[in-house]
């Protein structure tokens, strides 16, 4: 994970204008009146790779981009429609319930999206980090989830602290 020039919040860079834009991975001299960043795209980089809200808001949506089926429902006049529902991005499964009758309670809990840091935050606090890269992160259920994180234990990614 590259981390470089991470460290600091757009906040502290100075605020007298920048010559290039300051996302990492961009460095593009700066269009007239812009500040820090070229683009609207790289004024949200920061945020969506660091603070945790926006960082899961940010992978929820690339998750159902890439992750997603399209099932047919029918309303309660009998029309059917079709709805674009997000999966899990390791078991590739829909939540259940969200449009299966007949679900219990533990079914619709287990299946339930999450997101995973691939490498753990192991106790360190996740508001404000470079683990909330996007690269870091992984749309899965609750029960893939729980799997990974047991893994991780074994591998000892979680649980020893240097
Ligand atoms: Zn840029
Ligand atoms: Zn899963
Ligand atoms: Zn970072």
């Amino acid at each position: 994970m590259n981390t470089e020039n991470c460290v600091h919040p757009p906040a502290y860079v100075s605020a007298k204008r920048q010559d290039r834009c300051i996302v990492p991975h961009c460095g593009k001299s700066l269009p007239p009146r812009r500040r820090r960043y070229c683009s609207n795209e790289c004024a949200i980089w920061w945020p969506n790779n660091h603070y945790w809200t926006m960082a899961a808001g940010a992978a929820m949506k690339h998750n159902r981009e890439v992750n997603s089926i399209a099932v047919k429902l029918k309303s309660w006049n009998g029309h059917e429609f079709e709805r674009i529902i997000a999966c899990c991005s390791r078991c590739h499964k829909p939540p259940l319930g969200e449009y299966e009758e007949g679900v219990t309670h533990r079914e619709a809990l287990d299946s339930r999206l999450e997101i995973d840091h691939i490498i753990p935050l192991n106790g360190s606090a996740r508001s404000t980090t470079c683990l909330n890269h996007q690269e870091n992160l992984r749309v899965v259920c609750h029960k893939c989830h729980l799997e990974l994180t047991r893994e991780q234990r074994k591998s000892g990614l979680i649980g020893r602290k240097t």
